[in-house]
């Protein structure tokens, strides 16, 4: 079964309500696909203008982050309980950012991944190895534990449902995209790692995407290698040419 290609952005801390009413309304268009996913991750406050705005659209709306636990004393923190009941369907846990500013750790990306699957929330799990990582030529040891422990727990059945976004940090919000060769390295690597786990059916349907300074210029090539199934996108799905990104093939 061919995997279908998702081209999911990631507004990270940018738009107000109203500006996100008012980009989504401008990308409706754009993004018409019949043959790509489309996601837009976009922040908390967010959410349910961007579901109205998107509604009837093919574009599915996503949280940024998510807490693992279910209620109570957390301030500040946003439920999946919460994402469901605002209409959106996916949300993105152990991304750079968060791991790097906010403290997020391997385990707790585990439980969010477990906490949304619970809630038929897709996770979008991300991964990727620092500049220094990678001259050290630990890429793919960093990237397997990441991975791994992420996953602890997490069913075959449930698998298949989790989208792996490969992002090498160095190439996150710098303009430096991985070459088409590496980025596709490390996505079999994790391929790969998949088939170990939970075998062969689920390694093939399972997507795993490329982040780090994708853009319309980009991404048909970066989306014809065999193991990128799409792109978790920054910077360049805040413009209405993410369009671009998502007729990659046309
Ligand atoms: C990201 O935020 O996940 C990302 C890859 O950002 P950018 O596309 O701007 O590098």
């Amino acid at each position: 079964m061919a995997r279908k290609i998702l081209a999911a952005g990631n507004w990270k801390m940018n738009k107000t309500p109203s500006q996100t009413k008012a980009l989504i309304a401008e990308m409706r268009e754009a993004c018409k696909s019949e043959t790509v996913d489309v996601l837009l991750c976009v922040p908390a406050i967010c959410i349910p203008a961007a579901v109205e705005a998107a509604a009837g659209s093919n574009i599915q709306i996503g949280a940024e982050n998510m807490y693992f636990e279910e209620s109570g004393a957390y301030t500040g923190e946003i439920s999946p309980e919460m994402i469901v009941d605002a209409g959106a369907t996916y949300v993105i846990m152990g991304h750079s950012e968060r791991r790097d500013y906010f403290g997020e750790s391997n385990e707790d990306v585990n439980k969010k991944v477990l906490k949304a699957l619970e809630h038929n929330l897709v996770p979008v799990m991300c991964c990727g190895e620092s500049l220094t990582q990678r001259e050290q030529g630990i890429t793919m040891d960093w990237i397997r534990q990441q991975v791994k422990i992420g996953m602890i727990g997490v069913s075959a059945e449930d698998a298949v449902k989790v989208v792996i976004a490969y992002e090498p940090i160095w190439a996150i919000g710098t303009g430096k995209t991985a070459t088409a060769e590496q980025a596709e390295e490390v996505c079999k690597g994790i391929r790969d790692l998949i088939r170990e786990l939970y075998g062969d059916a689920v390694a093939e349907e399972i997507r795993i995407l490329y982040g780090g300074s994708v853009n319309p210029g980009n991404a048909a090539e970066l989306f014809a290698k065999e193991d990128i199934d799409g792109g978790l996108v920054g910077g360049a799905s805040l413009k209405t040419s993410f369009g671009e990104i998502v007729n990659y093939n046309k």
